[in-house]
């Protein structure tokens, strides 16, 4: 107890005022009153003293107890106490680091202007919260999460600073293997496409007077059936293989695997030898691979560009490339073709699709939302539904979003498609409201260009309204790449006004490799949904069931809901469930089904008056 707070206590003033009174009160009787006051005054002081350190050894025995690394210094940073926890994870006891400046700890990663920061902070603040790098008394550098505070005394000058930190290394290696796999190929280790389209950017932008690039699509001829006859992992081998070969050939340049058996390459260069670059690329990529006990010749297909000619942006330098490609194919096998004006988009043999998709949107009738149910793995209950759109073309029949939307977005059809969708699913929900069905969130998928042209908020609000139905329960999905593109804007504010209005935002086919977590760390969002691909081939792959992992815990340290998608077997949905996973979405619930067949579904469960017939987990 300090002595301000024995001075606070009445009691003890009583006392003080009785042992006085005890020398000068010359009546026998009132002196024994005033020697009982005493008595009553110092028996409560001491019960107040042992409660106090009662209480001091029970706080003593949570800092024992406590996971975090505890410091307590002086008023100059000298170390005055530590916990286990400390010794724990900096290899330093107590007595080794006891009087020591607390500061020696730290690593020699942190400039002088960041501790200036630091101590600002502190004394004006009176606390400092970060992430900071220490050694370790192996020697070893390590990130720790820090909070300290100062205490003061009663004049209000600090006494002492007392830090708890955790130890973050373990997160911030899994961090870099999220964005290493973010940005590289697992099969060849070269840049995927997300980093590609980095690559080509900065390439573009340091260009200098006299230099231009050169650039290909290289696509394997008839790579299916290499795979078929070979089987998939000398498949992998030949992939492998035929990375290293082109990446030593174009030393200096930029090599990438697109997805499947499509490369990128990329040279800055003075000479004007487009041709013959890509016929040297041919030659060398025509000499023979040798495969298990094969040999084999492997034909290729290159659409290529060069800028500035051909275009002086990333975006629409992937654009031409691919749709030189996709003529060199049309020719047959063992064709290059470079871009020219002729082959842009305008001219496509889609075009005919695309009329009849403005047609379908005029007429309305051909259009339709499925929907398919979100289950929540520990009793299969139905949590929400995904709008998926059909497109039920009068002669080719069903056509798959897969198709028809990306042919929207590039022929400026998306923001009237997008619109379509929203306002069919809110009508959807309020129908089923009138019926009578469960109330659950419906999510839709947001294309790119409905975040750049900026009516999505806009078009929301009229449907909702109009419907009265509450944004909580209208979800979007957005994919990563939607998050990351720059024509978005600032994307952050946007989809924050979206979540006050209520909304639930999901990041959509999460994994595929475009966003670092520390961005993600700064957006709004609610759920991430784990793409497809990731779950295929679990449990048995083993680098895929790491990352399902790491993205679990991670979104568990973000706060974040994961819902695992195109989940079609028992093995994978019993995976899930013991990797921590709640929700899921897939055949082995249900496929995407019309309106009507949910309501059937609904309308089968009321009556019978049982749980719907899901899948259960076989442990638990
Ligand atoms: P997505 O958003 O990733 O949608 C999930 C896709 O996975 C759907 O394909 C669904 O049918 C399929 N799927 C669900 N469970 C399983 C499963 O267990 N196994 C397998 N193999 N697949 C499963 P769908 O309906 O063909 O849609 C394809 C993509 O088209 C969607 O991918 C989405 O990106 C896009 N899309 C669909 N509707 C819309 C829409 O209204 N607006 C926008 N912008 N995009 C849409
Ligand atoms: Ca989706
Ligand atoms: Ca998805």
């Amino acid at each position: 107890m300090r002595p301000s707070h024995v001075f606070n206590h009445p009691l003890v003033w009583a006392a003080l005022v009785a042992l006085i009174a005890c020398i000068w009160l010359p009546d026998p009787s009132l002196r024994l009153a005033a020697v009982v006051m005493v008595m009553v005054g110092l028996g409560s002081h001491w019960r107040r003293c042992s409660q106090d350190q009662e209480h001091a050894g029970l706080m003593q025995q949570a800092l024992m107890l406590s996971e975090e690394g505890v410091q307590i210094t002086d008023a100059d940073y000298r170390i005055q106490a530590v916990n286990p926890a400390f010794t724990r994870i900096t290899g330093y006891t107590e007595d080794e680091v006891r009087g020591l400046n607390a500061a020696n700890l730290a690593a020699a990663r942190h400039d002088t202007a960041f501790f200036k920061r630091f101590w600002q902070t502190l004394q004006n603040k009176g606390r400092w919260e970060g992430e900071i790098w220490n050694r370790r008394k192996q020697g070893d550098e390590f990130p720790e999460w820090l909070r300290i505070k100062a205490v003061t005394n009663h004049r209000g000058r600090i006494t002492h600073y007392v830090g708890t930190f955790t130890d973050i290394s373990v997160h911030k290696a899994r961090e870099q293997d999220l964005r290493r796999i973010g940005f590289e190929d697992p099969l060849t280790g070269l840049p995927n496409r997300r980093r590609l389209h980095d690559l080509m950017t900065s390439r573009l932008r340091h260009l200098r007077a006299g230099e231009s690039l050169d650039m290909a699509i290289i696509d394997i001829d008839g790579f299916k059936a290499v795979n078929d006859s070979l089987g998939v992992e000398h498949g992998d081998r030949l992939l492998t293989r035929f990375a290293q070969r082109l990446a030593r050939h174009v030393a200096g340049g930029v090599v990438g695997r697109l997805g499947g058996d499509e490369f990128l390459v990329i040279r800055t260069t003075t000479f004007d030898d487009h041709e013959n670059w890509i016929e040297g690329l041919r030659q060398h990529l025509g000499e023979p691979f040798e495969v298990g006990s094969k040999t084999m010749r492997l034909g290729v297909s290159i659409g290529s560009c060069r800028a500035p000619e051909d275009g002086k942006d990333s975006g629409v330098l992937f654009q031409r490339l691919e749709s030189a490609l996709y003529t060199a194919k049309r020719h047959g096998r063992n064709v290059s073709q470079r871009f020219r004006p002729a082959l842009d988009v305008s001219n496509e043999p889609h075009m005919a699709l695309v009329s009849s998709l403005r047609d379908a949107l005029a007429a309305g009738n051909q259009l339709e939302l499925f929907y398919q149910t979100q289950h929540r793995i520990r009793d299969g209950a139905v949590v929400g539904l995904e709008a998926l759109l059909r497109w039920r073309h009068p002669e080719h029949g069903m056509v798959s979003p897969g198709d028809f939307i990306p042919l929207a977005e590039r022929h400026g059809l998306m923001g009237p498609l997008g619109n379509w969708v929203i306002n069919e699913a809110v009508a959807q929900m309020a129908r089923w409201r009138e019926q009578g069905f469960p109330e659950l969130p419906v999510w839709i998928n947001i294309s790119a260009i409905q975040m750049f042209q900026g009516e999505l908020e806009t078009a929301l609000a009229t449907a909702l309204a109009r419907h009265d139905i509450q944004p909580a329960l209208l979800g979007l999905e957005l994919t990563e790449s939607v998050l990351l593109d720059e024509r978005a804007g600032d994307i952050v504010p946007r989809l924050e006004a979206l979540q006050a209005k209520g909304h639930r935002i999901a990041i959509d086919d999460f994994g595929m490799g475009y966003s670092s977590l520390s961005y993600l760390k700064h957006l709004p969002l609610d759920k991430l949904k784990l793409d497809r691909a990731f779950i295929h081939s679990l449990p048995g792959d083993a680098a895929d069931a790491a990352i399902v992992g790491a993205v679990l815990a991670m979104a568990r340290g973000l706060g974040l809901g994961v819902v695992a998608e195109g989940v079609e077997t028992q093995g994978q949905l019993d995976f899930l469930q013991q990797a921590g996973c709640e929700l899921v979405q897939g055949f082995l619930y249900a496929r995407p089904a019309p309106a009507a067949a949910i309501e059937a579904r609904w309308q089968a469960m009321a009556s019978a008056q049982t749980p719907p017939l899901v899948p259960v987990p076989s442990t638990s």
